[in-house]
């Protein structure tokens, strides 16, 4: 069990476990987000077996509206940290966390591009014998690319990509050349589709075994708006299938992969997991994208057909009437957040949209 400051953000809190001989479970994408800002809204990677940032927050510190600072574990205010491993910001600032840790370990990434016809046959199998599996697939190509990753104990020894053939693949093209893409579809919105065949072609196998937090993790630099939808795992192919349809359909031009991943059920209320093995599909795309509305606006007509919760760090549009039929303990977590800041202190615009105003507005 480790315990550090809320704002830690993950990069620092990787490399002091590391040098604990300690990790973290699972990561989501990237490790520039603080602890309590990846736990508080849920953030995740992928992997079945796996929950989300949040299912190892083992107690916490919760300063209050009132300024009263609550210890919470399994042994004092159990029910506030129940719901404050997801909180959203709405129950208190947290200030320290006590994260479940474990050794550190390795990680064997394979990754190759495959039709997507062939990613969806095989993503079921791959997901229920493999740790952390994912995939992209490219708008306005039929390709993909899957990543297999599979924990290995440190004493199999670890085999990093070289320097210059990471430089390349992690620089280079998923950040230098996709992002000149990107830029270039904005300007010129008939690149676009040229664009994301080039995106798709570029990007080769390769496989690699590094401490594990070096393999969950890769540097973003090229910038889009992205919504993430968390949907039984069952409803996932179908619902990839959809917007696979939709895109083809569509007469838009989306330059940024769509990402899949999974995820384990958990027991937190508001986590987009809760109860529920999770299939979780991501949508992008550049900033200022004129088709942005549209194809959000489906993907999300789309999910909400399955039950779909979105990502409380992305974009979405759902209101608290719509999600409290997706969280089964929303009015839980509602009357918690009533009775902890009854007064609104820490409401804002976003947070009375998605959970309604405070009781003091509400008179
Ligand atoms: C490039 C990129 C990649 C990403 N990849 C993933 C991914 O793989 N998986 C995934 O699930 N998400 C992913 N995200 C989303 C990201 O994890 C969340 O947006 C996360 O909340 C960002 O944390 P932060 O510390 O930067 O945010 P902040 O903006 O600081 O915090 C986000 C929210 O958390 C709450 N919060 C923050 N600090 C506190 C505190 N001390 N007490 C109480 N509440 C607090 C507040 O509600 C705040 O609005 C990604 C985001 C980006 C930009």
């Amino acid at each position: 069990l480790v315990t550090v400051e809320a704002g830690l953000p993950l990069h620092r809190l990787n490399a002091l476990l590391d040098a604990a001989g300690l990790a973290l479970a699972n990561l989501g994408d990237i490790d520039r987000q603080t602890v309590a800002g990846a736990i508080s809204t849920g953030t995740h990677g992928t992997g079945s077996a796996f929950g989300g940032l949040a299912t190892r927050v083992h107690a916490l510190e919760l300063v209050t509206a009132a300024g009263e600072v609550l210890t919470c574990s399994a042994d004092e205010n159990a029910d506030v940290l129940e719901h404050a491993r997801v909180g959203l910001g709405a129950l208190g600032v947290v200030s320290t966390v006590t994260l479940q840790t474990v050794p550190a370990f390795a990680v064997h990434a394979q990754e190759r591009p495959a039709p997507l016809d062939e990613t969806l046959a095989r993503f079921d199998e791959l997901t229920a014998t493999r740790d952390h599996v994912e995939f992209y697939w490219f708008p306005h190509t039929r390709g993909t690319i899957v990543k297999v990753n599979t924990r290995l104990p440190l004493e199999a020894g670890l085999h990093p990509l070289p320097r210059a053939r990471a430089w390349w693949d992690d620089e280079l093209l998923a950040n230098t050349v996709f992002g000149a893409l990107v830029s270039a579809g904005r300007r010129l919105p008939a690149l676009v589709r040229p664009g994301a065949r080039v995106a798709a072609a570029a990007l080769g196998a390769r496989e690699f075994t590094d401490l594990s937090h070096r393999v969950f993790v890769s540097p973003r630099r090229v910038r889009f708006v992205e919504m993430e939808y968390a949907v039984p795992r069952e409803a996932l192919l179908p619902l990839v299938r959809e917007i696979v349809a939709a895109v083809e359909a569509g007469d838009w031009r989306i330059a940024v992969p769509v990402e899949v991943r999974t995820g384990a059920a958990d027991d937190i209320p508001m986590s987009m997991a809760s109860g529920r093995e999770t299939g979780y599909v991501a949508v992008h795309v550049a900033p200022g994208s004129p088709d942005q509305a549209a194809y959000f606006r489906t993907v999300e007509r789309l999910a909400a057909q399955v039950g779909g919760r979105p990502h409380w760090g992305k974009m979405h549009s759902l209101t608290a009437d719509d999600l409290r039929g997706r969280y089964p303990r929303f009015d839980d977590f509602v009357a918690l957040r009533d009775r902890l800041d009854p007064a609104g202190v820490l409401a804002n615009d976003h947070l009375d949209t998605v959970l309604g105003a405070p009781v003091r507005a509400r008179g």
